[in-house]
């Protein structure tokens, strides 16, 4: 860290300590090279990574995109916004102590894939069939038997079933 008086690079610290009950590092520091004392605080950041697209092409991770998917398939679903608030925490709690550079969009999907499950059946097969983009219909009918065959309520087996419909 460069003296802010002389702008010398070589300081040593004289004293640290915990600031901001915890959240930050307080250091005391000494030039050098002119002998002025200043103070810096360090906050530690969370890196998010890239990530790789089908194409290859990178970008950074988006939280508000992740949200927006995750949303959109939930629309006019019976799930309180806490649950969804708490698999959104849970999924960039994963994606950080993954401790990558990058991830794949696949590793991303599947992440939110493995949420939604645990939220809402048809939030999950919408999702799963915009991010999977299935390929052919026999392929989403797997999906959909799969779903039917886990414990969903009645009425999710009904609106799964009318999904399954529309899809054919
Ligand atoms: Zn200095």
């Amino acid at each position: 860290m460069r003296c802010p008086f002389c702008n010398n690079s070589e300081t040593k610290v004289i004293d640290s300590r915990l600031a901001s009950e915890g959240r930050q590092v307080r250091r005391r520091r000494e030039c050098l090279s002119c002998s002025e004392r200043f103070t810096s605080f360090e906050v530690p950041t969370l890196v998010m990574p890239n990530v790789i697209k089908r194409d290859a092409t990178r970008e950074p991770f988006d939280e508000n995109k992740l949200r927006s998917g995750i949303l959109k398939s939930l629309e006019k679903r019976p799930v309180n916004s806490e649950e969804i608030e708490k698999s959104i925490v849970k999924i960039l709690h994963r994606i950080q102590t993954l401790g990558e550079r990058e991830i794949t969009a696949k590793l991303l999907g599947d992440m939110v894939m493995e949420e939604l499950h645990t939220l809402d059946a048809v939030a999950y097969v919408r999702f799963a069939s915009v991010y999977r983009s299935f390929q052919d219909i026999t392929e989403f009918q797997a999906e959909i038997q799969k779903l039917q065959k886990m414990s969903v309520s009645p009425v999710d087996k009904e609106q799964i079933s009318i999904f399954d419909k529309e899809n054919k």
